[in-house]
């Protein structure tokens, strides 16, 4: 199951896998790979992996 996600900084669009996990320690942080905001990388039960999409951001489309 994947989720659609937008960094909230730069607005770049990325896919979230839900992994669950037994782990309770603090797991790495995650960053957004085009701005470096860091999204969280655990919640709920799960660790969230983040898989940038293809990029369809405005300045593509107009070229
Ligand atoms: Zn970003």
């Amino acid at each position: 199951m994947t989720e659609q996600f937008r960094c909230p900084s730069c607005q770049a669009p990325y896919a979230v896998v839900r992994v669950e996990t037994d782990e309770k320690e603090q797991l790495g942080q995650v960053n957004c790979t085009e701005c470096s905001f860091p999204f969280s990388a655990y919640e709920n039960g799960s660790i969230l992996k983040y898989f940038k999409t293809a990029s369809s951001n405005v300045r593509a489309l107009r070229k």
